[in-house]
């Protein structure tokens, strides 16, 4: 097991079963994340034998990186894993800090048909240790500290929900790596049980729904995901969110030529979004060659912007980085596998 794999909870009651000092766990932590040892062997202020016992126990290291690509305000990392699967992260310069993108399933079994990432059913859940792992292999490559993450690579999060959640809770402790909540966002294609669940997880993160259609019939073409949850019980769901959170979700809504960017599409998603405490981010296509989709023109995502904005509905539309580096989430994992 990868010692990431813990939050400080349980690493508490970890060395309260091998009947040592709890605050150990907290020393561990500053170690871990904060001077950053690769052996358990540096941990000096614990006593030998536990650190003996914690090399048995657990690993450090998991996740290696495999190649950086790199362009103005952005770097793309492969990661090769443990058992040879391959996963990515994305990092991007803001002029508010530098935010990563990361993955978390090896595949994905959502099935979106625009989704480089999702042509390869899931493999497996990305443990908790091998999240935070991109996030530490990443900032020690770049030699920059990362102030926001976003779960918006490979795979679908609230489907590895427990590990999300660990997640969360070791990245946001000031222990930890001490990221705000509120710098953290979760993407999710539309699971609307979890989407109830995470409304109850006490951590003031960001929600961002992966829309992308205004309506069942369109959305069932392009995300089968819809087919299990209708509009209906996924707005539903979002209502709830929002009342027992009191946060704004964000709407994602990829532009696809003469799919999805018609004016009717954005008056029907006008009414939709009516009344919900919300914003919507246009999300200019990022083509891949395995499918077919293509962007939108400009003047289209202008002109559908300019609908949503003139009915009161919060947009914006997305800042592109990385096109000419293979950007689209999945495409530098499916060029190193050629599948
Ligand atoms: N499964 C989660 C998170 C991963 S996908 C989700 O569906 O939200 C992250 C976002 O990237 C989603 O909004 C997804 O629809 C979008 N996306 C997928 N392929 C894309 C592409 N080629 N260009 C632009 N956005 C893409």
């Amino acid at each position: 097991m990868s010692i990431y794999d813990l939050t400080i909870d349980e690493l508490t009651e970890y060395f309260l079963k091998i009947d040592e000092k709890k605050y150990y766990a907290t020393e561990l932590f500053s170690w871990l994340y904060n001077k950053r040892i690769t052996s358990f062997d540096e941990a000096t202020n614990i006593k030998k034998e536990v650190r003996e016992k914690l090399s048995k126990d657990f690993t450090i290291s998991n996740i290696e990186i495999v190649t950086v690509e790199k362009a103005k305000d952005v770097r793309k990392y492969l990661f090769k894993l443990n058992d040879k699967e391959h996963v990515e992260a994305v990092l991007m310069n803001h002029d508010y800090g530098n935010s990563l993108c990361i993955s978390s399933q090896v595949g994905c079994n959502m099935g979106c048909k625009f989704c480089e990432s999702g042509r390869r059913k899931k493999v497996r859940n990305l443990t908790t240790g091998e999240m935070v792992e991109q996030i530490l292999k990443v900032e020690d490559e770049s030699n920059l500290r990362i102030s926001h993450v976003v779960i918006m690579g490979i795979g679908e999060p609230f489907d590895n929900y427990d590990n999300i959640c660990n997640f969360i809770r070791i990245i946001n402790h000031p222990k930890g790596l001490n990221i705000g909540a509120r710098h953290i966002t979760v993407s999710t294609c539309g699971l609307v049980p979890k989407i109830l669940e995470f409304a109850n997880f006490p951590y003031q993160v960001n929600l961002a729904i992966s829309l992308h259609a205004p309506n069942d019939k369109l959305r069932k073409e392009i995300m089968p995901i819809a087919k299990v949850y209708p509009l209906k019980d996924l707005i539903n769901a979002i209502k709830v969110y929002l009342e027992k959170t009191n946060r704004r979700v964000t709407f994602e809504y990829i532009m696809l030529d003469g799919v999805n960017d018609k004016e009717e599409h954005a008056l029907e998603l006008v009414n939709l979004l009516k009344g919900i405490n919300s914003y919507v981010n246009l999300i200019p296509y990022n083509e891949t060659d395995a499918l077919q989709y293509k962007r939108s023109k400009p003047l289209t995502i202008a002109k559908f912007y300019d609908i949503l904005k003139k009915n009161n509905i919060t947009v914006t539309i997305r800042r592109e980085f990385g096109g000419t580096i293979s950007a689209a989430c999945g495409q530098l994992r499916s060029k190193k596998e050629d599948i």
